[in-house]
């Protein structure tokens, strides 16, 4: 008896707090549906999610609070979400991670719309042979733009800095100095060292150059991001340098848009592959991207062999003058043609040519036509000479082979870039790959030629890239991730970008957020400006 009381008091008491539970509960519950403060910002309701590990697709929502996922599951509560986007029979996916692009013009363009309808919200610009942003500090303060941004330490722009065109190996106290711009670069967030030896002045660089400068970048566990010395005849060389740098300097190495160019090596995709799995298989760290054209676009310079462009177009112009060495360029150039482009004139299409906009969209075969010339290679190299020396052009070059192409795309652990520019619609005439290269690779390698799964194709497109960087809070659709979100429709996402007509968006994609923020809806930017610029995520 002498125990009941306290039970029996011990009992009330919990009776007593069960009901206030009950009214509490009663009290809150549909206050919470009326008004209280909401528990998701952005809940993308009934999607397909393909989360980006790989994993098989399953219905799931995906909810978004601030610039985080919070939850991925299904039945999430709708009534608790601020705003609710049903995307029932719609794939929602990590956002694209596009591994090369052109970003020079950032500034003016901070949408960077073309890559962004197409599903990408983090780019990375390896600086092959343009300008990079110096101080680096400075720009990350100034600029703000639609999609993450990953900046690079670009050797181009360094060895300019130094020495200029020059044609010769930097003296030592040059060196130092372009040692100290890597080291700069680095220590204001880098992500590594890119360079673009098949483009002057780089080229006139040795492996021992880009070896030393390497070496500072992997001291803040930077990576080594190449546009390889050679596409053509000399890829699997150009390979081997880049293995050789990775091996000194004890650093990744990444082959921006591997492919082989020039009709003459057509099918070496399979010894390429073969370097770089034994490279792998012998412990060195490798990744590579593809774009998937089988045209790619740069410089005239590209046509001429380094030495008679060194020290810039005056000096070009000298060479040129004189006739002796006027022959041994246009021999050399001759062989050199189909080792670069395809095997006829019709295969180097004009993009912008300063000295005469008109050909922007034509060929070197309608312009040898146009002028009664005969459609041969030997006609085409002098026609490239006088173009030269009017200010060269940027031209598209149908150089490559599909089963290349695809072969490259679907090895294990190939990666995916556009090597596209930040264009203005209407305006010039891009390579199609600055609008279409993401759904181009979901439509034809993997809806129409089945090269690759979904899961598979959105897995290179988000985690790989993010896990081979070190960044662990981007690529996958998980609770915890930043919120980089694409939302397309698997069914009918495709490029429609052509060489003929190439200022045309994609299909398919209905939303992109970025950090939590849509940045694309509809048939429409946004306008906001929610990119981050990313941090290494590698340890020294
Ligand atoms: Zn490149």
């Amino acid at each position: 008896m002498s125990h009941a009381r306290p039970a029996t008091r011990r009992g009330a008491q919990l009776a007593a707090a069960l009901w206030s539970s009950l009214l509490w509960v009663l009290v809150l519950a549909p206050r919470d549906a009326r008004g209280q403060p909401p528990a998701y910002d952005l809940l993308l309701a009934g999607g397909t999610v393909i989360d980006g590990t790989g994993a098989p697709r399953r219905v799931a929502d995906v909810a978004i609070v601030g610039d985080r996922i919070v939850a991925v599951a299904p039945g999430l509560a709708r009534a608790r979400a601020k705003r609710v986007v049903d995307v029932t029979g719609q794939v929602v996916a990590p956002g694209f991670w596009d591994n090369h692009a052109h970003l020079v013009t950032l500034p003016e363009h901070p949408l960077a719309e073309n890559f962004v309808r197409q599903g990408i919200t983090t780019i990375l610009a390896p600086l092959h042979s343009q300008a990079q942003p110096f101080p680096m500090d400075a720009y990350r303060a100034r600029v703000r733009m639609a999609p993450n941004v990953g900046l690079f330490a670009g050797h181009t722009w360094i060895r300019t800095r130094v020495m200029g065109l020059e044609n010769r190996a930097p003296t030592a106290a040059e060196l130092a100095w372009m040692r100290a711009l890597v080291d700069s670069s680095m220590a204001q967030g880098a992500l590594g060292l890119s360079t673009g030896l098949e483009y002057v002045p780089a080229a006139y660089a040795s492996v021992d150059e880009v070896a030393a400068l390497a070496e500072v970048a992997a001291r803040y566990g930077g990576i080594y991001v190449t546009h390889l010395r050679d596409e053509g005849p000399g890829v699997l060389d150009a390979i081997r340098e880049t293995l050789e740098v990775g091996r000194r300097a004890r650093m990744p190495v990444q082959v921006n848009h591997l492919k082989v160019t020039g009709a003459a090596q057509w099918g070496w995709s399979g010894r390429i592959l073969a370097l770089l799995d034994s490279a792998r298989a012998a412990g060195q760290a490798v990744a590579v991207d593809v774009y998937p054209y089988t045209a790619y676009s740069t410089y005239s310079d590209l046509m001429f062999p380094p030495w008679v462009l060194a020290d810039g177009a005056e000096a070009f112009a000298r060479r040129v003058a004189d006739p002796a060495t006027r022959a041994r360029l246009v021999q050399e150039m001759r062989v050199r043609f189909p080792q670069q482009a395809g095997d006829t004139p019709a295969s180097v299409q004009f993009r912008e040519v300063a000295s005469d906009p008109a050909l922007g969209g034509k060929t070197l075969a309608d312009y040898l036509s146009a002028r009664g010339r005969p459609l041969t290679i030997e006609a085409a190299v002098e026609a490239l000479i006088t173009l030269q020396l009017a200010g060269g052009f940027i031209g598209i070059f149908h150089g490559m082979d599909e089963r290349d192409v695809e072969a490259f795309l679907r090895a294990p652990g190939t990666m995916v870039e556009t090597d596209g520019d930040l264009v203005t619609f209407g305006k010039g005439h891009p390579h199609p790959r600055s609008y279409g290269s993401f759904p181009r690779v979901l439509a034809r390698q993997v809806r129409e030629r089945g090269v690759l799964s979904l899961e598979a194709a959105v897995q290179r497109m988000t985690s790989v890239p993010a896990q081979w960087l070190g960044v662990r809070d981007r690529g996958t659709l998980a609770a915890g991730q930043h919120a980089d979100v694409v939302v397309l429709n698997a069914t009918t996402v495709a490029d429609r970008a052509t060489y003929v007509v190439p200022h045309q968006w994609p299909v398919g994609v209905s939303m992109v957020a970025v950090n939590g923020t849509v940045v694309f809806e509809g048939d429409a930017m946004t306008g906001a400006l929610p990119g981050a610029f990313l941090a290494r995520g590698r340890a020294p």
